[in-house]
C-alpha cells in the first residue's frame, strides 16, 4: 500500500485567513494542503462589497475578490481539496482532519474556520428559511425589489445589510432590542438619512407568520403587542464560531472562539487558528489576512526547527 503524504501544513477553511495562510506556507517552502467546502475566499464571495481594503481605491466585489485569492493560490500550486472538515485528531504528532470520503495528515495545522450566523430562535423561522427569511442580504435582497422586509439587529453588519437593502425594499423595519446601535457612527448616521428605513427601537420578534412565504410578523415594541405585515425578514444578530468539528480537542473561549496568543498559537503545539473563528477585536478581511499571514510564518518557523 501506498504511504499516505503527511504535508508540512493544513490549513482548514479557504476564506481571507486560510487563503492567507497557505500562501505564505507555500511561499516559506512548506508543503501545503487547504481545504475548503464551499468556495475560495468564504464568506466574503457572497459579500456585495469590499471597500476597506487597502490597494482597491474603488472597492472590489466580493466574488471578483475569491476569483483573484484563487487566482493567486493557483500561481503558488497551493493543492485545494473541497472537502468538509468533521472530526480532527490534534494532539498527536501527527495531526488528522477527517470528511466523509477520507482523511489527511499534517505535521502543522491552522483552523481558519470562520462564523456562521446566530439563529433568532423563534417559531417560524426554521419553517420560512429561503422564503423569505433570510442570512444574506447580498444574495437575497434582489428578491425583494417593492417589498417590505425587516432586519434584525443593531451591529455593524444589521447598518451595513440595511442599507443595501434600502436599494432594492420599498420599506424597511430595523427592529433592535436596545434603544442604541452597537454598529459604527459612519453606518448610523447613513441608516438614520434614508427615507425607507422605519427603527423599532426597544422591540423583539415573537415569531414569523406565513403558509408558504413570510407574510409577517408578530413583535413586542415597547412593551406592546403589534403586527407588522411583510414579505422578507433578514437576521443580523451576530455569529458563532464554526468549531463544532473540533469535538473536546481543542478548548474554546465561553463563547465558543478558539484562543490564540499573538504568533496565532492555540494551546497545542503545532496547532493555530486565524481569522473570525478565534477571540479578537476586529474581525474584518484585512485582519484575517494578517491572521493567516502570522500563523503560517509561525508554523513555518516552529516546523524548521523540530
Ligand atoms: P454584533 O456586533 O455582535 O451585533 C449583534 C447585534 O445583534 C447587536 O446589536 C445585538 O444587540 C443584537 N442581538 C444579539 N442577539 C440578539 C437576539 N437574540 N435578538 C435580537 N437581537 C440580538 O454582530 P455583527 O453586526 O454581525 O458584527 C460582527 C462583527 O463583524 C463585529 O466585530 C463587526 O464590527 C464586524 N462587521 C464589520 C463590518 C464592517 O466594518 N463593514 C460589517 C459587518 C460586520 P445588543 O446591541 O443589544 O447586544
Amino acid at each position: 500500500m501506498a504511504e499516505r503524504k503527511i504535508y508540512d501544513l493544513i490549513i482548514v477553511g479557504g476564506g481571507p485567513a486560510g487563503a492567507t495562510a497557505a500562501l505564505y506556507g507555500a511561499r516559506a517552502g512548506l508543503s501545503v494542503l487547504l481545504l475548503e467546502k464551499m468556495v475560495l475566499g468564504g464568506e466574503i464571495v457572497s459579500t456585495e462589497r469590499l471597500d476597506n481594503y487597502p490597494g482597491f481605491p474603488a472597492g472590489i466585489t466580493g466574488a471578483e475578490f475569491g476569483q483573484l485569492l484563487e487566482q493567486q493560490l493557483q500561481r503558488h500550486r497551493v493543492p485545494v481539496q473541497p472537502v468538509e472538515i468533521e472530526q480532527v485528531s490534534l494532539k498527536s504528532e501527527t495531526k488528522k482532519v477527517f470528511f466523509a470520503t477520507g482523511e489527511e495528515a499534517a505535521r502543522a495545522v491552522i483552523i481558519a474556520t470562520g462564523t456562521v450566523p446566530n439563529l433568532l430562535n423563534v417559531p417560524g423561522e426554521k419553517e420560512l428559511l429561503g422564503r423569505g427569511v433570510s442570512y444574506c442580504a447580498t444574495c437575497d435582497a434582489a428578491f425583494f425589489r417593492n417589498k417590505e422586509v425587516a432586519v434584525v439587529g443593531g451591529g455593524d453588519a444589521a447598518l451595513e445589510e440595511t442599507l443595501f437593502l434600502s436599494r432594492f425594499a420599498s420599506k424597511i423595519y430595523l427592529i433592535h432590542r436596545r434603544d442604541a446601535f452597537r454598529g459604527i457612527k459612519a453606518l448610523q448616521e447613513k441608516v438614520f438619512s434614508l427615507p425607507n428605513v422605519e427603527i423599532l427601537w426597544k422591540s423583539t420578534i415573537q415569531s414569523i407568520e406565513g403558509e408558504k412565504k413570510v407574510e409577517g410578523l408578530h413583535i413586542q415594541q415597547e412593551g406592546r403587542a403589534r403586527f407588522l405585515p411583510l414579505q422578507g425578514l433578514f437576521v443580523y444578530i451576530g455569529r458563532k464560531a464554526n468549531t463544532g468539528f473540533l469535538g473536546d480537542e481543542l478548548p474554546l473561549d465561553e463563547h465558543g472562539f478558539i484562543v490564540t496568543n499573538d504568533q496565532m498559537e492555540t494551546s497545542l503545539p503545532l496547532v493555530y487558528a486565524a481569522g473570525d473563528v478565534r477571540r479578537k477585536g476586529l474581525r474584518q478581511v484585512i485582519t484575517a489576512a494578517a491572521d493567516g499571514a502570522i500563523a503560517a510564518a509561525a508554523a513555518a518557523q516552529a516546523l524548521a526547527v523540530l
